[in-house]
């Protein structure tokens, strides 16, 4: 308690974060909440799960409280699951204040949202999506006046993976005053650092966690060599494992595309594991509704992309399983960091074929650590191997039959469309590029064809006249 207090805290937040069971500073909260307080501009990087999210949250309720008004503060984070998560840790730490807050993502009723945000709430938590869709289709609101501007996984928001926000960004920020503080959190800042101090320009207060290991003490990292086609008998062996030896525990799955994760998640299914999934293609509610039960340990198993990577604080996860090894040591960090929070055990095995050795070095390389060997009985695999991958079979059968795949194509048409591109126009360009691709492949089998030939009859040739001179010298004899 004592060591809140000497941040400069206020004794009503003290007694909330008590309630919570937070009863000391963890090290980014102890760095960064006095600078905050002091109206420096900051930017975090620490472990995930070592309570970031509090050290924004702290401060800007203490301020809010000296002068409350709406909208005080912006937090953008890039996932809609992790808004809901930080309002949540808002709503639970600032409920002396009678907080308003606002969440503003996509996949909800845009009206609804439209009539909250007129109502001046303290706080909006939002995806840079939906946000920006508001501020260019509505004036019933204004962020012109906040005081705080929060971007959580800052990395993420501003570098350019598969959703693209760096548009959006620019049209909220723009929004928003240029005398305002700005705080930027992540586990993973040190790629981004430049582009994120064109954000926070006020020499904002720069504090990373020292620590050689980029991952925490309580991780157990392990991984297992497998080859491609048994992989799936290997993930099936192990839940089975944790689920025969460790009835309580939690764990997570990452894919690297959707459709591996509805697959894996009908496979487990038959298995009769009590999973669910989550990935972009599902509707908001169906998303919500399996966090929910997840994290409520009606279902003990989540299978998800990576969408659900960064920031969720689930603790009772205690396993995370890397169906794939992760392209990018920062993704894998992100991934692992699901289990092992706040102090916590946890567990990550990644599954590794031998066209992924390389990936494996390159997280080391990051992490600096090496990852230990998971030893299993190869033969008990083996035995469910065939029931595995028939059953695999089969829920990639029931997939064709829905329409995932055209879900898949009207979202990839909506997304060009909201990027200010012709579908058909990219369609097009796509296939002539396809055409262009097959043409060169068969210039160059061509090319082989005909020097293979040419190498052949020099062979022939070869053996031909070694044949005459070996004749000849018969011949001679
Ligand atoms: P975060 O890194 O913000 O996702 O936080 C991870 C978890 O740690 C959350 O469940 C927080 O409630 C918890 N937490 C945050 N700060 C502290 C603290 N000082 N002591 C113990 N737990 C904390």
């Amino acid at each position: 308690m004592e060591g809140f207090l000497r941040l400069g805290l206020s004794s009503w937040l003290i007694d909330q974060c008590s309630q919570l069971g937070i009863l000391k500073p963890s090290s980014v909260q102890e760095n960064c909440i006095p600078p905050i307080l002091e109206g420096r501009d900051c930017m975090g990087c620490a472990k995930t799960g070592s309570g970031k999210t509090a050290a924004f949250v702290l401060p800007i309720l203490q301020k809010l409280s000296d002068d409350p008004f709406g909208i005080f503060c912006l937090v953008l984070t890039p996932t809609r699951e992790l808004a809901y998560q930080i309002a949540e840790q808002f709503r639970v730490l600032g409920k002396p204040l009678g907080l308003k807050d606002c969440i503003i993502v996509g996949g909800m009723d845009m009206v609804a949202q439209a009539l909250e945000l007129s109502r001046k709430p303290h706080i909006v938590i939002a995806t840079p999506g939906r946000l920006a869709d508001h501020i260019r289709s509505s004036n019933t609101f204004s962020i012109k006046k906040i005081r705080f501007l929060v971007l959580d996984e800052a990395d993420r928001l501003l570098e350019q993976g598969c959703t693209d926000f760096t548009q959006d960004l620019q049209v909220i920020l723009e929004a928003v005053p240029a005398q305002r503080q700005t705080l930027l959190f992540s586990a993973t800042l040190t790629d981004t650092l430049q582009e994120l101090k064109t954000v926070a320009m006020n020499k904002p207060f720069f504090w990373e966690s020292i620590s050689e290991v980029k991952t925490v003490e309580q991780l157990d990292q392990r991984y297992i060599l497998v080859p491609e086609k048994v992989k799936d008998a290997y993930l099936v062996y192990l839940i089975q494992k944790f689920q025969d030896e460790h009835e309580d525990w939690s764990i997570m799955i990452f894919t690297n595309t959707c459709k591996t994760c509805q697959i894996l998640n009908m496979m487990l299914r038959e298995f009769s594991f009590p999973s669910v999934a989550l990935h972009s293609m599902m509707k908001q509610k169906q998303r919500f509704a399996a966090l929910a039960k997840f994290k409520s340990s009606v279902f003990k198993i989540l299978i998800a992309t990576d969408v659900a990577a960064r920031g969720l604080d689930i603790p009772t996860v205690q396993v995370v399983i890397n169906h794939n090894t992760p392209g990018l040591p920062k993704i894998y960090i992100h991934r692992v960091g699901r289990t092992a929070r706040a102090g916590r055990n946890g567990m990550a095995i990644t599954l590794v074929t031998q066209y992924d050795i390389h990936l494996v070095h390159a997280i080391e390389g990051q992490i600096n650590l090496k990852l230990e060997e998971f030893k299993v009985k190869e033969k008990d695999v083996l035995k469910i191997l065939t029931q595995v991958n028939v059953t695999r079979r089969e829920c990639e059968i029931k997939l064709e039959c829905t329409d995932f795949d055209e879900k898949k194509e009207i979202n990839k048409r909506k997304q060009l469309i909201l990027e200010g591109k012709d579908p058909d126009l990219e369609a097009k360009r796509k296939a002539e590029l396809e055409k262009i691709k097959k043409q060169k492949k068969k210039f160059k089998e061509h090319i082989q064809e005909t020097m293979q030939k040419k190498r052949d009859a020099q062979v022939q040739r070869k053996r031909k006249k070694k044949h005459l001179r070996e004749k000849k010298k018969k011949a001679a004899q």
